[in-house]
C-alpha cells in the first residue's frame, strides 16, 4: 500500500564543507539529482493546501517536499531548482528571528533566514508557507501560555505578510505532546507536522504527520527507497 512520502529538508548548501555538525543539510548538487529522479519517475509534488482544498485522497506518485526554518538558501539555491523542475514545496517559517539563533546556540554555523520580499516572491510562485513558531523553542518543554503565543503569533505573522491562511505547522525539534497538538489545532492550523514520529498513514493523525528525513548522508540509492511509498513499514516504527 502506497504511503504519501513527506520529505524533510532544512538548509541547502553549495559545498559539503558548510554542512555543520548535525549533518541535516543537503547540497544543491544532491538535491538536483533527487529532483531529476522524481521528475523522471513522474512524481507530482503537492502541498498540504492542495490536499486540504482539493480533498486529495489518492496519493499514488504524489510527494510533499518540506523545508524547515526558512533559510535564505531556500531562496537562493532551492527556488531556482523548484522553478527548473516546476516543483512546489512547503517551507515552515520561524517568523521573529533573522538567523538560526537556536542553532548557533548548539554550535551550528550562523545562517540567515529569508527576507519578507523573498518569501513574497516564492509565495507568488505557489510555494506554501507554514508555521514553525516565532523563535523556535521546544514547545513540549514550554508553559502552555508560551506555546499559544508562539503558535498563534507565528500564524498571524504569516497571514499578515501573505494575506492568506497558513494551514500547516511544523513542531520545532519535533517536540510535541497532547497539549502542544491541541494548541496547534485550536490556533486554526489544519495539519501538525512532526519529524520522525507519528503513524505511517498520512490520514491517521493530522496533527502528528510523520516525515522522512533527507540529510547530508542520504545517497541517491537511499533517496529512491525513501520516496518509494513503502519505505515506512511497521518494522521501522518504534513509537
Ligand atoms: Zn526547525
Amino acid at each position: 500500500m502506497y504511503k504519501l512520502p513527506v520529505l524533510m529538508y532544512h538548509s541547502v548548501l553549495l559545498n559539503k564543507a558548510d554542512r555543520g555538525k548535525h549533518n541535516i543539510y543537503v547540497t544543491k548538487g544532491a538535491l538536483e539529482k533527487q529532483f531529476s529522479y522524481l521528475k523522471k519517475k513522474g512524481y507530482e509534488t503537492i502541498t498540504f493546501k492542495d490536499i486540504y482544498e482539493k480533498e486529495i485522497t489518492d496519493f499514488k506518485k504524489k510527494i510533499i517536499l518540506t523545508f524547515d526554518d526558512g533559510y535564505e538558501d531556500n531562496y537562493t539555491l532551492l527556488f531556482p531548482l523548484l522553478k527548473k523542475f516546476n516543483f512546489t514545496a512547503v517551507i515552515f517559517l520561524v517568523t521573529r528571528e533573522t538567523y538560526n539563533k537556536w542553532g548557533t546556540e548548539q554550535g551550528e554555523p550562523k545562517k540567515n533566514l529569508m527576507t519578507k520580499e523573498q518569501i513574497l516572491e516564492m509565495d507568488r510562485f505557489g510555494i506554501e508557507f507554514g508555521g514553525h513558531t516565532c523563535h523556535h523553542p521546544e514547545l513540549n518543554k514550554m508553559p502552555i501560555e508560551v506555546v499559544f503565543d508562539e503558535v498563534r503569533n507565528c500564524k498571524e505573522d504569516i497571514e499578515n505578510l501573505l494575506n492568506k491562511k497558513a494551514i500547516s505547522f511544523a513542531y520545532p525539534f519535533g517536540g510535541l505532546n497532547d497539549q502542544v497538538k491541541e494548541a496547534v489545532k485550536n490556533s486554526g492550523f489544519h495539519y501538525g507536522i512532526s519529524t520522525k514520529s507519528g503513524p505511517i498513514e498520512f490520514n491517521e493523525d493530522p496533527y502528528r504527520i510523520r516525515r522522512i528525513e533527507i540529510a547530508t548522508r542520504t545517497t541517491l540509492w537511499g533517496f529512491k527507497r525513501k520516496v518509494s511509498g513503502n519505505y515506512l513499514t511497521k518494522k521501522y516504527i518504534l513509537f
